[in-house]
């Protein structure tokens, strides 16, 4: 049954939420019918169990840096500085993690729990491709089964991605409902789920969905805010002024800005996808365009038609194509916590190349929209201060679809 509506704001600091229903401020909670209740309850339970269980964090760590390659170093961005000519930017390099972006610190955790909950078979959407492949890859590393269901038109986009699923032994569905994408492989993945709770764990992928995954979510991606936190100490002596992330459905972003909400003097901004223009159905800027709304079992802000319909959606990043975002943005957003902000197409597009031909780094083009917002901010910011942008991942997945682009610009083969 869905939590009650608005109940009193968390007491304590910004960062004490979400509540025990789930909610941080109004947003967040449980929308679901049901069946998956109990399965909701029962994986808060696992959790908690696991938390206080210093073997599970010892196993989870152990599998973070040999499997992953944790902790991902800060780089100095020497020549994209001198270019920006104000503040210093560094990255933070999720980009170097196994499988190329941040996904993999939550497969594993979940996969973790899935099996101290006894469940063999893993559920999963995906819609670039790039949770697809980091649940595939710790469902191979664990002998759990693996289905990812992912939109026929993202199947067909992501190819390679869809290839690498299939090669780790992964069974890929493609979900031809609806604009057959992201949003419909999410409906479809929690469809499966009500007829398989008993056996299925599923996986979801960002900080989005019913209580608790939104706090779990959250949770394996802070190891990228804590390690932050460490080498900037180490680094720099101290703490960093500001920290940018992209935010699609806002995991990578959660997972840098939540170990920092109680240091108040860092400056925290997320990035939306602005896409082609404010115009509805052109952009995925939810937090900058959207209205409270209801969106795969919690309440956040959510792009809709007058009609209260979910509105279609538009980034040139597959990974950013999203209609709502994680509750506690939403949360982070009204307490004017973090800003938001949104970069276009072009501009994402722009950074790709700039950051490409002077740090040697193809960043994704999910990360390029916060990489674009730093090299805007970092030039009207005195040279003492330090921007860390979360590179979420790395850009080769992209590489085709930009030069595809790129030849249409200069009225090339219209592909
Ligand atoms: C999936 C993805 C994103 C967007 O997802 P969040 O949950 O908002 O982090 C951003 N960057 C990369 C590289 C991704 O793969």
């Amino acid at each position: 049954m869905p939590t009650p509506l608005s109940p009193p704001l968390p007491a304590g600091g910004i960062s004490q939420v979400p509540d025990a229903h789930g909610r941080f401020g109004r947003f967040g909670g449980r929308y679901v019918p049901e069946t998956l209740s109990a399965a909701l309850d029962q994986l808060q339970a696992a959790y908690d169990e696991a938390r206080a269980d210093p073997a599970f964090q010892a196993e989870l760590d152990q599998l973070l840096a040999a499997f992953v390659g944790r902790p991902t170093p800060l780089l100095f961005a020497k020549r994209l500085t001198e270019y920006a000519g104000g503040a210093q930017i560094w990255f933070k390099r999720e980009d170097l993690s196994h499988t190329g972006a941040h996904k993999i610190n939550n497969t594993l955790g979940q996969g973790l729990l899935a099996m101290r909950m006894g469940k063999k078979r893993i559920i999963a959407e995906t819609g670039a491709g790039q949770h697809g492949v980091a649940t595939a890859t710790a469902c191979a590393r664990f002998g759990l089964d693996c289905v990812v269901y992912m939109g026929s038109e993202d199947v067909r986009r992501q190819e390679p991605n869809v290839r690498s699923m299939r090669m780790m032994g992964a069974e890929v569905r493609p979900v031809e409902s609806g604009s057959r994408t992201l949003r419909d492989a999410i409906n479809e993945a929690m469809r499966d789920w009500m007829g398989s709770v008993e056996t299925t764990h599923y996986i979801i992928g960002s900080v989005v969905g019913p209580h608790p995954f939104p706090r779990i979510v959250r949770d394996f991606q802070s190891v990228i805010g804590k390690e932050t936190l460490l080498f900037c100490k180490k680094e720099l002596g101290r703490d960093p002024d500001c920290v940018v992330a992209c935010v699609g459905g806002g995991s990578n972003a959660a997972g840098m800005f939540y170990p920092l909400v109680e240091h108040k003097g860092i400056r925290l901004v997320g990035v939306e996808a602005g896409g082609r223009s404010p115009k509805p159905g052109d952009h995925a800027a939810s937090l900058s365009y959207g209205n409270a709304g209801i969106l795969h079992g919690s309440l956040s802000y959510v792009l809709q038609d007058p009609d209260g319909q979910t509105a279609d959606v538009h980034s040139v990043s597959a990974g950013l194509d999203y209609p709502g975002v994680g509750p506690e943005h939403a949360w982070w957003h009204d307490t004017k916590r973090v800003e938001y902000t949104s970069v276009t197409d072009a501009e994402a597009l722009d950074a790709f190349d700039l950051v490409a031909r002077r740090e040697g780094i193809l960043p994704a083009l999910e990360t390029s929209h916060a990489l674009a917002w730093a090299v805007k901010e970092a030039a009207r910011r005195p040279k003492e201060e330090v921007i860390v942008v979360c590179m979420s991942g790395r850009g080769d997945k992209d590489a085709a679809e930009i030069a595809r682009l790129r030849s249409i610009e200069k009225g090339g083969a219209h592909a």
